[in-house]
């Protein structure tokens, strides 16, 4: 359902689908209902429930995903009407940022981000007639164990409990990795190598960019850098200094705030960079609208304050009157193309001279 224009509801449709597909399914089919607000029961309203039933059973599709956050009994009022696995925005986008946690911490705050959203959603079969024993200690499950359980506790309740161990055990664990960090990075005046954060929205073509970049030749992998997240990348400039190159999760639009909270640490590293390269799809139908999306998010972490490079990808597939509308909008920005390699030494040579100038040589600091 939407509230507002049905071009809006369209785009945010769109961009829903690129992020299923991100997530690996395959889209088959698409419903816009427009009301004024959300049917509490169902969430579309009862005659679009029925045209949903009969494309799930035309298209033989098994997820029905809407876009928007649903309550968990719209969730289950919809999954009964329909028959197959219904999820929402913020399943699919924890589902991705699951794909794509790295680090120790990253993975951590997924789970937890997973687990909050699961716990009210959680639903047993038969809840009150499963009064079965079993196991909760670590690692509890197949075959049981002492039963830890008191008398009469329903196995949802149980599942409850072990949730909620979980859950403030990712809190506790979390908590003490990032005072380790946060030492770590105290311990680190500022940067030695410059560090150089690509951020963008999803799909607007960040690794693209960052294989250009790297993989010419000039730019190579370093095992120094081998223990960093596998998507920072060591580079050198024309002069021999050197810097770093690390792409990040993608930005979306109307991100669920339990999931920027999550992604605090993982984007926190944007934090750290000493130029923000933003990545925008000129093809896209609302750039701005992804430029504005993305400094809010790097606003959430404190990256606002960083030097910003805007890149405008996808020239190759963008028409003439946006792009021109992009320049004076963006006088400042570089234009490229990933995909043919258009501007590519240009955002390189801009990359340069926007590095910070150390103060020593870099190479005669490091033996
Ligand atoms: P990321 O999610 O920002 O890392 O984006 P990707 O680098 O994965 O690219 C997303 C999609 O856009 C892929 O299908 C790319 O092939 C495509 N793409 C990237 N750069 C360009 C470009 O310059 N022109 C066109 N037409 N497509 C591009």
């Amino acid at each position: 359902w939407t509230e507002g224009s049905v071009t809006d509801a369209e785009n945010s449709l769109t961009e829903l689908a690129a992020l299923a597909e991100t997530a690996g399914s395959q889209v088959l089919e698409g419903l816009i209902q427009r009301r004024s607000r959300p049917d509490p029961a169902t969430y579309v309203g009862r005659g679009k429930v029925d045209e949903l039933d009969s494309v799930v059973e035309s298209t033989g599709a098994d997820t029905v995903i809407c876009d928007g956050e649903l309550s968990p009994s719209q969730l289950r009022n919809l999954e009964q009407r329909t028959k197959v696995k219904v999820i929402d925005r913020t399943a699919l986008i924890l589902d991705i940022f699951a794909q794509h946690a790295k680090s120790k911490e990253g993975k951590a705050q997924v789970e937890l981000a997973q687990l909050e959203y699961l716990l009210p959603r959680l639903r047993g079969w038969g809840e009150a007639l499963s009064r079965q024993s079993g196991g909760s200690g670590r690692g509890g499950g197949a075959g049981g164990g002492v039963g830890l359980r008191g008398p009469g506790e329903t196995k949802l309740e149980t599942d409850r409990r072990r949730i909620r161990m979980r859950i403030s055990r990712l809190r506790r664990e979390i908590k003490a990795m990032r005072t380790v960090r946060h030492t770590m990075r105290a311990g680190r005046a500022k940067n030695l190598v410059p560090a150089v954060a690509i951020a963008g929205y999803t799909n607007a073509g960040k690794s693209s960019l960052l294989n250009r970049l790297t993989g010419a030749g000039v730019l190579v992998e370093d095992a120094l850098f081998a223990t960093l997240d596998p998507t920072t990348r060591r580079a050198e400039t024309g002069d021999g200094r050197i810097y770093t190159l690390a792409d990040t999760v993608g930005f979306v639009r109307h991100l669920p705030h339990q999931i920027v909270e999550a992604f605090r640490s993982t984007l926190e590293e944007v934090a750290d960079a000493d130029l923000v390269v933003h990545v925008v799809d000129g093809a896209d139908p609302d750039p701005e609208g992804q430029v504005r999306a993305v400094r809010e998010v790097l606003a959430e972490v404190g990256a606002d304050k960083l030097p910003e490079l805007l890149v405008v990808n996808k020239i190759d597939a963008a028409d003439e009157e946006t792009l021109l509308r992009l320049k004076r909008a963006w006088p400042e920005a570089v234009f490229v193309s990933a995909r043919r390699g258009t501007g590519i030494e240009e955002l390189r040579a801009t990359i340069e001279t926007r590095l910070p100038r150390p103060a020593v040589e870099v190479r005669a600091t490091v033996p």
